[in-house]
């Protein structure tokens, strides 16, 4: 009687400590960012529509070559550029806002921010901040973080400087950024694609001809099949569990969380491809 007693205790005990390591172990993933619109991934619509995306530039030499495929499908683009690079190419940066496109926050100089300190990190944000804001009059929204490096206190620290972080659909990485082959960012793509995904490419670093190579058969293609290509900000208002997203500004460790629906993901690197 005595020995089910303890073993009873004992469970009354361990139970709600387990229950608490996994509250605490879950905090960290993306259900919970995502949960709370903290941070998107990609946007759940029944509508065809996605979100194409390019990091690092604006380059001198890829960017105007992006910006003309995506004129002659009449997509509209995301375009997460580099504070120190849109300051030395502002007329591209003017050129992305003047097409339709959406100019987002992706730091001033790409640094590791896992290891850099907030105020150096929110340096970053807002240096880049002024630059879009001087060249377009707009202020950019969105925040993706370099290497798609995430953790609560980056995530957080963004948020609270205004932006949504966005990071991108992991079920189609393009991986252009490796050059793997036009034909396998092409199918990378069109073989994963999925309504109100959010697609990374990149317009800077490297020779990108592959990735400008492969937009001119993606694009046609992904046109063929219905689906509309729109900005970032456009998609999220897609879905009436992201409407929160744009009064971001305000947001701020609120505890009213949004309606969401489970899903289910594989992260980046089980992919087969
Ligand atoms: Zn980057």
């Amino acid at each position: 009687m005595r020995r089910k007693f303890l073993v009873l205790l004992s469970l009354l005990i361990f139970i709600p400590v387990l229950f608490l390591n996994e509250e605490a172990a879950a905090k960290a993933d993306r259900f919970f960012f995502e949960k709370q619109g903290r941070a998107i991934w990609e946007i759940p619509t029944n509508k065809k529509m996605i979100a194409l995306t390019f990091d690092d530039g604006p380059s001198e030499i890829y960017t105007p070559l992006v910006l003309d495929v995506l004129k002659e499908y009449r997509a509209k683009a995301t375009f997460f550029v580099v504070g120190e690079r849109a300051e030395n190419f502002p007329e591209i940066v003017q050129r992305e806002v003047k097409a339709g496109h959406e100019v987002a926050n992706h730091t001033y100089t790409h640094p590791n921010i896992r290891t850099m300190n907030k105020d150096s990190f929110i340096k970053e944000l807002r240096q880049t901040n002024e630059i879009i804001h001087q060249l377009t009059g707009f202020s950019p929204k969105l925040f993706r973080p370099p290497g798609g490096a995430y953790n609560e206190s980056i995530i957080y620290t963004a948020n609270e400087e205004g932006y949504t972080v966005v990071l991108w659909s992991w079920h189609q990485d393009t991986l252009d950024w490796k050059q793997p082959g036009t034909s396998t960012i092409v199918r990378n793509v069109i073989n994963n694609v999925r309504n109100g995904d959010i697609i990374l490419f990149h317009d800077y670093g490297g020779n990108r001809m592959q990735t400008i190579n492969a937009l001119k058969k993606i694009l046609p293609e992904l046109k063929k099949q219905g689906y509309e290509f729109v900005t970032v900000s456009e998609l999220t208002r897609m879905n009436p569990n992201y409407k929160y997203l744009n009064l971001m500004k305000t947001f701020k460790y609120s505890n009213e969380l949004p309606p969401y629906t489970n899903r289910t993901y594989r992260e980046p690197g089980n992919a087969k491809e």
